[in-house]
């Protein structure tokens, strides 16, 4: 190592799931929505003009601020936006996360977290998923320096009851508990219900998958104003303009539409619950999923294989090279087309296994 290497800050990064260039595959391996944006984007879109681009955008982005605010019933000064919750997630991680003793989360959950931990020096101790891939509750007792875990957990995609959020909340009123929700639009209870009653709660969204907007780049915490405040301290001291002008318009339409927002959620979860019984059939068992995807086993064939079988086919899933969940395949809700077209290749692969 060279001498001014010894003062480098070196991480090992996350590995986002593959973005390939082909455009002929079924694309199931990221938690994207199949279907488009709401056609209000489309026309926010094409409303947008160059004259803008010269100015600084508005640094409290008040437009999508207030359109979320006015969706979920809260005052705006309990919205935070970011670039992505990937944005929030780290500005929350910096802002909250400042103890000496060691934050918790799953040792199976979203792989940001212990990259954002390691980034900014956090301790950090993982709470193992019961046999069944389940958080169990009281490991979330101890004394610790923060907690926060998704709802539904991924890749898993199972879901907590809202009486179990409070529990953990209730257990952990010195220490800010932040439930990731990036699918929680899904089929589960939000705990935004909970935010006036417990300070130290805050709830964080993103419009990447019930919102199609995965390219866009906005994500959202909700809270009580005083945690609010403290993020966009946070915010305001590292980039104040984190949020562009075209993701403030196209947001804004976007969470407008709620009889759009609310059909096609509802047509991925109608979709999942058919796959459910698909999979089932074809041998596979599974984590009963409240999310856009599916987190499945096989009685024989190994996920490696199935992986490199589904690839081959120009069918692309995610698989986790991880103690525990190896031999698992991640399997995002396409469209009825698509998925019809994954049982099909999967009924002819295992049959021609045997
Ligand atoms: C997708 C995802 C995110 C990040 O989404 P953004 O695209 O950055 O908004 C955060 N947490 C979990 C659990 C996710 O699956």
């Amino acid at each position: 190592m060279e001498k001014w290497e010894q003062n480098v800050r070196k991480v090992v990064p996350y590995v986002p799931g593959e973005q390939p260039k082909r455009k002929d595959i079924i694309k199931l391996n990221t938690n994207e929505n199949p279907y488009p944006p709401s056609p209000r984007v489309a026309e926010a879109l094409r409303d947008l003009t160059t004259g803008t681009m010269r100015r600084y955008p508005d640094p409290t982005a008040e437009r999508l601020v207030g359109a979320i605010a006015a969706f979920y019933g809260l005052k705006p000064s309990q919205v935070f936006v970011g670039v992505g919750s990937d944005d929030v997630l780290a500005m929350c991680f910096l802002t909250f996360f400042n103890s000496q003793k060691p934050i918790l989360f799953p040792d199976i959950t979203y792989s940001f977290y212990d990259v954002w931990a390691e980034l900014f020096r956090i301790p950090y101790e993982c709470q193992p998923l019961d046999g069944a891939l389940q958080i169990v509750k009281e490991d979330y007792y101890k004394e610790n320096g923060g907690v926060i875990f998704p709802n539904p957990n991924a890749p898993t995609g199972a879901l907590l009851p809202l009486s179990v959020i409070e529990d953990i909340v209730a257990h952990n009123r010195d220490v800010i508990v932040i439930v990731d929700e990036a699918y929680i639009d899904f089929g589960g209870s939000s705990a935004l219900e909970l935010i006036d009653r417990y300070e130290n709660l805050l709830v964080v969204q993103t419009f990447s998958k019930s919102r199609s907007m995965a390219g866009m780049r906005i994500g959202y915490a909700m809270g009580s104003e005083r945690l609010i405040r403290y993020l966009n301290d946070v915010k305001y001291s590292f980039n104040s303009y984190t949020m562009n002008e075209t993701a403030i318009a196209l947001g804004t339409a976007a969470v407008e539409d709620r009889a759009y927002f609310e059909k096609t959620t509802a047509q991925i979860i109608a979709t999942r619950e058919h796959a459910k019984r698909r999979m089932a059939e074809l041998g596979f068992s599974f984590v009963d999923s409240q999310s856009n995807f599916l987190f499945v086993t096989h009685r024989s064939c190994p996920a490696a294989e199935l992986f490199e079988a589904l690839k081959e086919a120009g069918i692309y899933v995610r698989y986790f090279k991880k103690p525990r969940i190896d031999n698992y395949l991640r399997i995002t809700i396409g469209t009825d087309e698509e998925m019809e077209a994954l049982y099909a290749f999967l009924e002819r692969y295992l049959a021609g296994r045997q």
